[in-house]
């Protein structure tokens, strides 16, 4: 009897702490009945494969999971906001979310660009293992904590490839006066290579490689290049992308909003980036598979991989860029030794996982 009585404060003591507890807590009881309706600004075309579709599974996937009561509207860059204003309007709160890539804002936050992707670092594996685990969401997220952004990793493209040459690269002097349309870091690497980087958007490349406006152009991989008709532009088709070996998205939520959503739509919100970063990342192992097996069939077309004295001149070359840019800013140097340094373990563990495994079938 006394046993039972015990057992009924208890239970009871443990519902008025549920009580007060979300009544307290971000998720109150009148936000878990209301439906919020929110609109998301991306950095990507409308229908681009992947990337825009990826955001709007996302989409899909809340309000589904929601039941309706996060319903959120997909605009394509330019619709709402231009491409590349999307950060801005996260940041204004004038819209609740937006989905593109870290390295968008290096203009703004130089060390941005880590939670994206460097030159020479780390593939998809290493990168969600250091932000989930080794601390550097916590970075990126106090990073953009003063523009009232609160970011979650959704979506990458895999290791990309090196892009397309109208001339040959057998050795580093092939590089001298290259002109390539290559943007960010990689284009300040290729400049001490002694190559001309060239920035130039999306739409522009096809139509400059093929006039020889320029001579070569990275991109992302054979699925998007193909579709933007690359390979009749050039013939060499190289490999890897040592420029971008596995670039990150984020998705960017607007501060006060986010507080306003409950804790289970926050909680969907997660799991369903969480969803579509494995979906997006799958879906481009996938789609270049298929693609490349097509290219390979295309005559005019030479697939080829950077000769190892390339690669290593621009290995070192990145490490003189990234260390000339760490001098430059505090807070460059603060995320690249954080970087460095679970970059370096982590090399230890991928050397005899995937790098062993790797060189078994040669
Ligand atoms: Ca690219």
């Amino acid at each position: 009897m006394m046993l039972r009585n015990i057992t009924l404060i208890l239970f009871c003591l443990s519902l008025l702490a549920c009580g007060s507890g979300s009544q307290q807590g971000s998720g109150s009881a009148a936000a878990s009945g209301k439906t919020f309706r929110w609109k998301m600004v991306t950095t990507w075309p409308a229908n681009f494969p992947v990337f825009q579709e990826g955001a709007q599974k996302f989409a899909d996937d809340v309000r589904t999971m929601s039941n309706g009561r996060l319903d959120i509207q997909v605009f394509a860059g330019g619709e709402l906001v231009p491409a590349l204003q999307t950060f801005d309007a996260v940041s204004q709160g004038s819209i609740e979310m937006g989905h593109g890539s870290p390295y968008y804002w290096a203009g703004k936050i130089p060390e941005a660009q880590f939670f994206s992707t460097v030159p020479f670092g780390m593939t998809a594996r290493g990168m969600h293992a250091w932000l989930f685990h080794g601390g550097g969401l916590e970075m990126w997220r106090e990073i953009y904590q003063p523009f009232n952004i609160h970011p979650i990793p959704m979506g990458n493209t895999g290791i990309q490839m090196g892009g397309w040459f109208n001339k040959r690269v057998d050795s580093v002097a092939d590089l001298q006066g290259l002109r390539m349309r290559m943007p960010g870091l990689g284009g300040k690497v290729l400049k001490k290579a002694g190559g001309n980087p060239v920035l130039m958007s999306g739409g522009e490349i096809y139509t400059a490689l093929e006039r020889g406006i320029i001579d070569a152009t990275e991109w992302v991989g054979p699925f998007h290049d193909m579709r933007l008709g690359l390979n009749r532009a050039a013939q060499y088709y190289y490999y890897p992308g040592w420029h971008e070996p596995g670039t990150e998205f984020e998705l960017l939520i607007n501060q006060a909003h986010w507080q306003q959503l409950p804790d289970d739509l926050k909680k969907i919100v997660e799991t369903a980036a969480a969803a579509t970063t494995d979906w997006m990342y799958i879906s481009m192992e996938y789609l270049n598979t298929q693609a490349l097996a097509e290219l390979n069939t295309k005559k005019n077309v030479e697939v080829l991989e950077f000769p190892a004295e390339v690669m290593a001149e621009l290995r070192k070359l990145t490490v003189v860029t990234l260390e000339e840019e760490a001098e430059a800013s505090p807070k460059f140097k603060r995320v690249y030794e954080a970087y460095k340094g679970f970059q370096t373990e982590y090399a230890k563990w991928g050397e005899m996982t995937e790098a062993a495994y790797q060189r078994t079938k040669q």
